[in-house]
């Protein structure tokens, strides 16, 4: 007992008698080296280096560099490396097998001031010294759980409690699909950039059929829009980025619709490589899309020579990352090979797929590929055959949710996670999407904890290869990309505490807890509105549409559309679901807003640009609400209709969600920082956003109320005085086609729509037009008698309407723009 006593003691004053080691003294220029393998890997190296810039960084001490054949004179050493590089590391860190291939451990010798970072992979050093920095980081701000995207000003004295932690990834593939800073990728642990070369989401420039201007060899010359000067330039900009990703231990994935638009040159010199022209209003020319032909053996042989050539310009490109998805995959459908979605058309897609992975592979046996839209529109697979002759390792991917909006619900798919799986393959979630908010920002990040959490946290399923890093790069919706990143590391992370520690670091414990609860009772709100809306059932009431199959942006929940899909709530039912759910919503919203506000009060920023991101959050959450205060009273407008209001009722009704509407035009103008979705200038998504909202209060106050009353008898009905209002067509000016709008006092008969020229020649009769009492709207596609497009122009139409012997019309004015 004594005995047992005594040791206890001991051990406790040894423990308490532990010195911190020193990385920097004060009056000391250099108090630490950094030591790496004589044979390090660039990853190492890399890895050194951002010891040394981050030691610089927080204190001003710059810690030189040293290998494993060189002595050191500082009192501290930090070891890094893997044990075939480091003869240190072999030596003294004990590396468990079960580490996996990234994983890393961190250990202090005290009695020597030696710090070690060891793993089995040069990616697993390069996570340990981000570990070790985040724990330097943690010591100097005094916040638990530190990340590197502190703000911290410099402090001359830094020492770090004795260190052992191991720590490895949960999911193997830590993805983002964008485009970003490789620093802020290799800090925060992701291992595959896919969104690398050129990617603007049409199929024009980022397909197969322009590939070619990824590469400079003269047997493709014929097949170049760019010159041989901007081709160049690009080639070594994207080889730079790739080496830059690759010495940060990043697989870079180029990017390519399969196939999207053909170059012009190609077009002009080889059309016997084309099939028939497919309408397509995103192609070059607006009008229609000339399709490679997926039959022809010179496509494939055209198609294989220019992969390869692509594997060889760029050494350190890890795969392709082929999308077939939506009009940008196109075949030429009348041709009797292809056949588009027909089942031979999806054997020729697959072809085609194989001759780029055959194709690539040739020239680099390891080259990887990331296949997005697998089974979805197009690649059906329905017996996973296709899959089974896939290189193993094959990274496809799925969408968060329904359609990628904000919700707790990844909805993944458990047949596609084992078949994938059980061929080895990988899958990746494309985790929650910004893209149902756009331009604005949201937090999502409790919602994508909570769907993270639903998957086991002890030992990863099989084929579930991660989630997507996403998150907004502006305002407080970089905390969606830090939790992202950092729950594919460590699901049981305690992602409150993160958020709260990194609010706290840039506004002060206070002011970081109100704005916490603010950002989370947004997120939820949103996320209900959000699930509804990519459903089935809407509170906007567009019923049966929804977002399916299209990712609901900002823009698609205001403007003239959007509060016609609210008029056309079908039944009484259905308009008290929309004001409960609406109602419901409303106070999370103003709470939301108050909180915010309540937070701006008590801040103690830490320098402008904090203050500005808080604001705008202040601002955003304020928009919503004024969202939902006008969504709820044009709600409550069509449910006094169903219930028999007064039409002066319904009226007040009406004014008030104008008001609402307009108020949030001053909030748009105020917000600092939209997302920079499809490279929009901040400018032209303010105006459109303004222009939206404007139109939006002009629908409404040219509606009249009693098309949405209901509740007259059907003697009133049948005597109400004929009456037609508000004539509008959206989109207007229009490209390819537009819808005209219109209410009626009473069914009727016959209604038709004609469009002359501005000269008044009438080139178009629209018959058979919608003809209920109520709202009614026709769609139109643009087009004369002939079928063909109209020019660019102003043109004119007239709503004819003719019932029981009365005859009624209503012109309106539209406009062309192509
Ligand atoms: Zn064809």
């Amino acid at each position: 007992m004594m005995r047992i006593v005594l040791v206890f003691s001991l051990l406790l004053i040894h423990r308490t008698a532990l010195p911190k080691i020193p990385i920097s003294i004060d009056g000391q220029s250099v108090v630490t080296t950094i030591q790496i393998g004589v044979q390090a890997s660039v990853v190492e190296i890399y890895a050194a280096e951002e010891l040394q810039i981050w030691i610089n960084r927080l204190t001003e001490t710059k810690p030189p560099i040293i290998t494993t054949n060189q002595l050191h004179s500082t009192p501290t050493l930090i070891s890094i490396g893997i044990p075939q590089s480091s003869p240190e590391v072999r030596k003294r860190l004990d590396l468990p097998i079960n580490l996996g291939n990234e994983g890393y451990r961190i250990k202090s010798f005290e009695d020597e001031n030696r710090i070690m970072v060891g793993a089995h992979s040069a990616n697993g050093v390069l996570y340990g010294c981000y570990h070790l920095l985040e724990l330097m980081v943690s010591e100097h701000t005094g916040l638990t759980t530190a990340d590197l995207d502190f703000i911290f000003s410099p402090r001359p004295n830094l020492a770090l409690s004795p260190i052992d932690q191991r720590s490895q990834p949960f999911y193997p593939v830590r993805a983002v699909l964008e485009v970003n800073d490789p620093d802020w990728l290799a800090r925060h642990r992701i291992n595959m950039s896919g969104g690398e070369g050129i990617w603007n989401g049409t199929g024009i420039d980022d397909g197969l059929g322009t590939a070619f201007q990824y590469v400079d060899a003269a047997r493709f010359e014929l097949f170049q829009d760019l010159t041989g000067q901007e081709r160049r330039q690009q080639i070594e900009t994207l080889r730079n980025r790739f080496d830059l990703l690759r010495r940060r231990g990043i697989d870079s994935y180029l990017f390519m619709y399969v196939t999207g638009e053909p170059t012009e040159a190609l077009i002009r010199n080889r059309p016997q490589l084309l099939g028939q022209p497919v309408p397509y209003g995103g192609s070059r020319n607006g009008v229609s899309y000339k399709p490679l032909c997926w039959s022809k053996p010179e496509l494939h042989q055209l198609v294989a020579e220019l992969v390869q050539e692509i594997v060889v310009t760029y050494p350190t490109l890890s795969g392709f990352h082929l999308r077939c998805w939506g009009y940008e995959t196109r075949s030429c459908q009348d041709c009797p090979q292809c056949g588009g979605q027909s089942e031979a058309g999806q054997k020729m897609l697959w072809k085609l797929m194989f001759t780029v992975i055959q194709a690539s592979r040739k020239v680099r046996p390891d080259f990887k590929f990331y296949i997005s839209g697998y089974d979805r529109f197009w690649l059906k697979d329905p017996d996973g055959s296709y899959a089974a002759r896939l290189p193993q390792g094959t990274i496809f991917s799925q969408k968060w949710g329904y359609d990628g909006e904000p919700s707790d619900q990844p909805n993944l798919s458990p047949k596609l996670l084992s078949r994938l799986g059980g061929l080895k393959h990988r899958l990746i979630i494309l985790s929650h999407e910004v893209e149902e908010v756009m331009p604005l920002w949201m937090v999502e990040g409790d919602l994508f904890v909570n769907g993270v959490r639903r998957f086991p946290t002890t030992h990863p399923q099989p084929g579930l290869a991660g989630f997507t890093v996403q998150g907004a790069e502006v305002g407080l919706g970089q905390l969606d990309r830090l939790l992202s990143a950092r729950i594919n590391w460590n699901p049981k992370l305690d992602h409150l505490q993160l958020m709260r520690d990194f609010l706290t670091n840039r506004y002060q414990v206070e002011s970081a807890g109100l704005i916490l609860k603010s950002l989370r009772i947004s997120g939820w709100a949103l996320s209900n509105y959000f699930t509804d809306y990519a459903g089935t059932l809407t509170v906007t009431g567009q019923y049966g549409k929804g977002s399916a199959g299209f990712a609901t942006r900002f823009w698609d929940i205001i403007g003239q559309s959007a509060v016609t899909d609210i008029f056309s709530i079908p039944d009484e039912q259905q308009a008290d679901y929309a004001v409960n759910r609406l109602a419901g919503l409303l106070p999370q919203m103003q709470e939301a807003s108050n909180l915010a506000n309540m937070a701006l009060a008590k801040i103690n920023p830490v320098n402008v640009e904090t203050t500005y991101n808080l604001k705008d959050t202040q601002r955003l959450l304020q928009m919503w609400t004024a969202f939902f205060e006008s969504r709820l009273s044009l709600a409550e407008a069509v449910q006094l209709g169903y219930k028999g209001g007064k039409v002066h009722q319904v009226q007040d009704k009406l004014n008030s969600a104008i008001e609402y509407t307009r108020s949030m035009v001053p909030l748009i103008r105020s917000i600092g920082q939209f997302v920079p979705v499809f490279g929009y200038s901040r400018l032209t998504i303010e105006t459109s956003l303004v222009e939206k909202l404007t139109a939006e209060v002009a629908l409404i106050d040219n509606f009249a109320p009693e098309t949405i009353m209901h509740q007259i008898d059907a003697y009133a009905l049948n005597q109400a005085e004929l009456k037609i209002s508000g004539p509008l067509n959206f989109p207007n000016p229009l490209k390819d086609k537009t819808t005209f709008t219109y209410q009626l006092s009473r069914t009727v008969d016959d209604v038709s729509i004609s469009i002359y020229t501005k000269s008044g020649r009438l080139i178009c009769r629209v018959q058979d037009c919608s003809s209920r009492k109520g709202y009614n709207e026709q769609e139109w596609d643009g087009r004369d008698w002939n079928g063909s497009r109209l020019a660019n122009g102003v043109y004119f139409y007239k709503i004819l309407v003719k019932d029981d012997g009365d005859q009624l019309q209503a012109y309106g004015r539209l406009a062309i723009l192509r």
